[in-house]
């Protein structure tokens, strides 16, 4: 670079955007604030309503977590100030995530004014507030021609008749609908305040804590009995509470997140690499995703084998390629890539996919597989195979059964077995997911092969409680878990990621639910 660009580029000031990251949900950000996450160069978030995933839609982006929660600030106001200063002062496009809306109870304001004071250009995309979201997550509409005109919205968090308390109760108790946020451990003393300034004792109240989450949890009674009913059932921050006659249309309106899954919570045990996928499928069925793998995949010991298998084929001395997983495509077009060779290698020879996900994997790379089995399983691959003969090249993960070799065989080919990858179990499950899943707080449990549930089985050192239900995605893993002393409650019937997570739909169905937490 030139002196005179060099310079030019230093005087050059980054924009810092103030993005209101909606409630929780990731599907509640804004097109706008999603397309400045996605050229962002640093992201500086709080904990609240900014979810993992919203930050995985960065991910060249520095993040940098300001941690501010009720308790604990992990940086003061004037630091992140600062923060977002001397950021854009480098070059950077900042995005300064916040849940909800920045300008409700965000301190997106200060920040404003930190950055006009430092001269600094900016922008404030909005966000959906969890003060509107809440409510209406539980069918709570703020206002209503027939019950409410007029809204007021105030934070909890100062006592009330706490000497310096700005809030004035009685304007407050004169709106048909007011929603507060935080506080709701104070929630007993608001209360009382809004009687005492007018609002009357029975008037319909509702909690809704980590609303447009799949944990999300809704508590309704009368104004007087509000604080304590949230306390009965255990109600813990984020919460936002709503006060008025609107609280009533709940009973109509309630009820619309019907979805298969909501309220459920659903453990994912694959390898990380390959989770989000299943984890998408159920989080759009509503569930609350953990994803706990219990294994993950390493490259074989050595590449020696894999690679003499590359020069065959190459030299077109196999008839068929066949892979039994997407993993096993992966690590074989990784180490094609790496000899910087492609699809071009496989020539004229057939290939064969297990299943759909294998030839999902197989298509990325460009190839279309010649066969899939009508069920997605090893045993059909050797049963849907033509007879021939041939050297047929078997590109699997380590310590797999030779029933298929055996089936090769018996149809007159040469199977040769490759270790593309080796499975190992991890080397611990998370303290809090295994607590979660031995003390029954995980509603089904899901494993999309054997050799997961053996893996998870040895890392959770107990068995899980009855109430906590098994999907499992075929013949094969269900035989595996039943001998790792496990019960089955649902077999996929299509043997593929939403095969499974139709399972677990099932595993829940076939019994009465026993809780559903987003009430
Ligand atoms: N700027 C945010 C509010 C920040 S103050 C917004 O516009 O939503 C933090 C308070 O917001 C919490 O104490 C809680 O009252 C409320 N809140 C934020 N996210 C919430 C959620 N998912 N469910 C319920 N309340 C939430």
């Amino acid at each position: 670079m030139s002196p005179a660009r060099r310079a030019s580029r230093a005087r050059t000031v980054g924009t810092v955007y103030l993005v209101g990251a909606g409630p929780g949900d990731p599907g509640l950000i804004t097109v706008r604030g999603l397309a400045a996450l996605r050229s962002a160069d640093v992201v500086v978030y709080d904990r609240l309503g900014v979810s993992s995933s919203l930050l995985d839609l960065a991910p060249g982006a520095e993040k940098i977590y300001a941690g501010k929660s009720a308790r604990r600030h992990a940086m003061t106001q004037a630091q992140i100030n600062r923060l977002l200063v001397s950021h854009a002062r480098r070059g950077s496009s900042v995005v300064r995530l916040k849940g909800g809306d920045p300008f409700v109870f965000g301190r997106g304001g200060e920040e404003a004014e930190a950055l006009i004071a430092a001269g600094i250009p900016f922008e404030v995309i909005p966000g959906v507030t969890s003060a509107i979201a809440g409510p209406a997550s539980a069918g709570i509409p703020l206002t209503h021609r027939d019950w409410a005109a007029s809204v007021a919205i105030a934070t909890a968090h100062e006592a009330p008749g706490k000497a310096g308390s700005r809030l004035d109760w009685e304007g407050l108790a004169r709106a048909d609908t007011v929603v507060l946020l935080m506080g709701v451990e104070r929630l007993v003393d608001a209360a009382a305040a809004l009687i005492a300034a007018g609002k009357k004792r029975s008037t319909p109240a509702a909690v809704i804590a980590s609303a447009t989450l799949p944990s999300q949890r809704t508590v309704t009674a009368p104004l007087f009995r509000i604080a304590a009913a949230a306390k009965r059932e255990g109600i813990s921050p984020p919460a936002v509470t709503i006060v008025g006659d609107v609280v009533r249309l709940r009973e109509v309106l309630g009820g619309w997140d019907t979805r298969p899954l909501s309220g459920v919570r659903v453990l994912v045990t694959r390898t990380r690499e390959q989770a989000s996928e299943l984890s998408g499928v159920l989080r759009e069925l509503g569930a609350e995703v953990v994803e706990a793998p219990a294994i993950r995949v390493e490259p074989p010991k050595s590449w020696t084998a894999v690679d003499r298998a590359v020069s065959r084929l190459r030299e077109g001395r196999y008839e068929w390629v066949v892979f039994t997983s997407a993993n096993g495509v992966r690590m074989f077009f990784a180490r094609l890539r790496a000899a910087r060779l492609d699809a071009r290698a496989f020539g004229g020879v057939r290939v064969a996919a297990v299943g759909t996900g294998t030839a999902d994997a197989l298509h990325g790379f460009g190839i279309t597989p010649d066969l899939i089995p009508p069920t997605f399983t090893t045993d059909a691959i050797g049963k849907a195979f033509p007879r021939g003969q041939g050297s047929v090249l078997l590109a699997r993960a380590d310590k797999t059964e030779p029933g298929l070799e055996e089936s090769l065989r018996a149809k007159g080919w040469t199977p040769e077995r490759l270790v593309v990858y080796r499975l190992r179990a991890v080397a611990r499950l998370a303290p809090a997911v295994r607590r979660q899943v031995l003390d029954g707080e995980i509603d089904v449990l899901t494993f999309a092969s054997g050799g997961t549930v053996r893996a998870f089985m040895r890392l959770l050192r107990a068995k899980p409680p009855r109430r906590v239900k098994v999907a499992v995605i075929g013949p094969v893993t269900a035989r595996a878990a039943k001998e790792a002393g496990l019960r089955v409650d649902a077999i996929a019937r299509e043997h593929t990621i939403p095969g499974l997570a139709a399972a677990a739909v099932a595993a829940m169905t076939r019994k009465a639910r026993r809780r559903r937490r987003r009430s």
